[in-house]
């Protein structure tokens, strides 16, 4: 049975938790940027009990608050909850069911609506936990930064999940939830490799030495060594800057990459291209320098709690969707895939909740949730949000987040959230099996990839 303090929290803050997402959803912000997110979060934890709220500038680098942390009673166990607050750029979209651009960035990848489950998961716990006299400690945490992979290393290097028993989070997805675990999502170190020239005119070129062949040669280099490396390895990169004229031998260039991989390969492979940026230098008589923008190591879920949170999770309310919202979906899909859309509704919008198996996978893709999780057992959870069978980090995902499609996924996962840290709080024994596995997946200690410029 759901936790009845949790769930009336919900019930009577409908209104607010809907202003809420659309605030967030209206106000999209990149990478360690989120001000008014941010500010947005602070007050909704005042408003709703929280006395110890820290908002605060992940970078330091003395800008306006992008983070926040609050925390809620005393002693152990520590159980955190926590949230993204940043969105994508150039993936402005009206709340319409077909591509219709706005200017500037976009909530892509549906962080607005984690912004939203992180925090009112928090403000509902922490209400349930007041009434109820649950002792421990439960902490919220709003993280910048995600989609450039930096925010939650950042956090974690600098100590603030420290403290954390249990980690927990919530992603939407075009996806029931599935508890499914195994699982793997590489690490990746994103460098950017700078080769300084010397500039000289067009005409007398041989006086010069070109930065931008330098690049050119480093990228040829890395297609060799393609060949070479075992499948998990992905390296892509885009050109920061190469020049400004032809007829002005380059004397700057840049190159920024992301060098993905599994865990145990990252930093070999780092070490293989940094050699082939070397050479490159050596060969145009530049000077090659890197710098280590981003990074996190990889992620797989605690299959702990995958267990655990799967009871949880089926507590909760299933999603219902109305008429319009299926066609909404409908629409939405043709307009994004050219195809009819699935008949089968379940297979249009998710609403299911999966207990899943054990899947030995790996994921191309990265989080930085896998910085949390060396820190302490952690679950993403996952699923709802958006229609099945589209692309992320696209329009459509906007769209979704824009209507109730992203609020009753939204909701849904605030109250799975807090229920399942509901039940933490009233079982050690999942902390405990949860640390067991914890130490044996991770052996090695933690070491931050982004170091302190
Ligand atoms: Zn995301």
């Amino acid at each position: 049975m759901m936790n009845e303090n949790i769930k009336s929290w919900f019930e009577t803050h409908k209104e607010e938790v809907a202003n809420l997402k659309k605030t967030f959803w209206e106000n999209p912000e990149t990478a360690f940027t989120e001000y008014v997110a941010a500010e947005t979060t602070r007050e909704f934890l005042l408003n709703h009990g929280f006395t110890e709220v820290n908002a605060f500038d992940a970078e330091e680098k003395g800008g306006k608050p992008n983070t926040v942390i609050a925390k809620w009673g005393s002693g152990k166990p520590v159980i955190g909850l926590l949230g993204e607050l940043d969105a994508l750029p150039g993936l402005g979209q009206d709340a319409v069911p077909y591509y219709s651009p706005k200017e500037g960035p976009g909530h892509g990848c549906g962080h607005c609506l984690m912004a939203t489950a992180g925090v009112t998961s928090a403000v509902a716990l922490r209400e349930a936990m007041e009434k109820e006299n649950i002792p421990g400690t439960l902490v919220y945490i709003a993280c910048p930064a995600e989609e450039t992979l930096a925010g939650k290393a950042v956090l974690a290097r600098d100590g603030y999940f420290d403290d954390l028993d249990i980690g927990l989070i919530w992603h939407p997805s075009g996806s029931d939830m599935d508890f499914s675990t195994g699982m793997v999502m590489s690490a990746t170190t994103n460098i950017l490799f700078e080769f300084q020239g010397k500039t000289a005119h067009g005409g007398t070129a041989w006086q010069g030495r070109s930065a931008l062949d330098a690049a050119e040669l480093m990228n040829v280099g890395v297609q060799y060594l393609r060949e070479h490396v075992t499948d998990d390895c992905r390296m892509h990169y885009v050109y920061r800057d190469g020049g400004e004229a032809p007829n002005i031998v380059p004397e700057h260039a840049s190159v920024y990459y992301f060098l993905r991989s599994r865990e145990e390969n990252n930093d070999d492979l780092v070490r293989r291209v940094k050699l082939i940026a070397e050479g490159a230098a050596m060969m145009t008589e530049t000077k090659a320098s890197y710098r280590v923008e981003a990074g996190c190591h990889s992620y797989h879920g605690s299959r702990v709690l995958s267990k655990y949170g799967y009871e949880s999770a089926i507590k909760v309310p299933d999603i219902e969707y109305t008429e319009e919202e299926y066609d909404f979906a409908k629409t939405m899909y043709k307009n994004a895939t050219g195809k009819e859309p699935p008949k089968d509704l379940d297979k249009l919008l998710p609403s299911k909740v999966l207990k899943g198996e054990h899947i030995d996978g790996y994921a191309g893709g990265s989080t930085d949730v896998g910085d949390l999780a060396m820190k302490c057992p952690t679950l993403q959870l996952s699923g709802f949000g958006t229609a099945m069978g589209l692309p992320g980090h696209h329009w459509t995902v906007v769209a979704s987040a824009g209507t109730d499609i992203g609020l009753k996924a939204a909701v849904k996962a605030g109250m799975t959230l807090a229920q399942f840290a509901y039940d933490i709080f009233h079982n050690q024994k999942i902390i405990d099996e949860a640390w067991e596995e914890f130490h044996e997946d991770y052996k090695e200690p933690y070491v931050c990839k982004i170091p302190k410029y």
